[in-house]
């Protein structure tokens, strides 16, 4: 599939900067530089349990006239989940590796992405079961579909799209760049222009998504 980033409804939906994420080796200058190049705009950011980076990115991309949407990645004991919205406040209750936060959600103004389900968890070290699709079932409102990041065979991708349906969830792709080239290597087509983080997160709970590959090794 050959998406132009250009689209403006294309985002890469998981991405690392350096050094909120320590596994990460793009910085905020160079993350901003690459997405503006690539001629996107909107962009998010997902590193692990942090906001650190984000009053820096808010600043760059506004520069840019690039619309930035917040978000924070959580290891749980179900495995990786990406937050996304502009509400700080609850964006810092989550760190890198919590229980899954239940009790705070769901919210209107949070979108919950189940990152690579059959990964596991990358810090907590949970492992996939079928068992998860129920007792998450209403918290989550998108699954992602396409991860550069770790190998997924295609027979990976079919069930990892048999849990977004069973959860009744968006199909997302996030390319989880931990290095400039990776960016965008997967991503995510709305089916409207994004215009506002709420936007964004009514597309994602309303399943307008599909995701995409660009240059994904999948
Ligand atoms: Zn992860
Ligand atoms: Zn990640």
């Amino acid at each position: 599939m050959n998406d132009r980033i250009s689209d403006k409804k294309i985002i890469d939906l998981h991405a690392h900067t350096y050094p909120a994420s320590k596994c990460s080796l793009i910085d905020p200058y160079e993350y901003v530089t690459a997405i503006y190049k690539e001629g996107a705009v909107v962009a998010t950011i997902t590193n692990h349990g942090t906001t650190l980076a984000n009053h820096m990115l808010k600043i760059l991309f506004e520069q840019k006239n690039i619309l930035f949407i917040p978000g924070v990645e959580v290891s749980t004991q179900y495995g990786d989940f990406l937050f996304y919205g502009s509400n700080e406040e609850f964006l810092n209750k989550l760190s890198a590796r919590m229980d899954f936060p239940f009790s705070l959600l769901p919210r209107p103004d949070i979108a919950v992405v189940w990152a690579h389900p059959l990964m596991g968890g990358g810090m907590s070290g949970a492992v996939y079961s079928d068992s998860y699709t129920d007792v998450l079932r209403g918290y989550v409102d998108g699954v992602e579909i396409y991860n550069s990041h770790y190998d997924m065979s295609a027979q990976s991708i079919e069930k990892t799209r048999s849990i977004a349906e069973l959860l009744g969830a968006a199909k997302t792709g996030g390319s989880d760049c931990h290095d400039v080239e990776s960016i965008f290597a997967c991503a995510t087509r709305f089916d409207h222009e994004v215009t506002s983080a709420i936007n964004f997160i009514e597309q994602i709970k309303n399943r307008n998504t599909t995701p995409v590959r660009n240059h994904c090794n999948i």
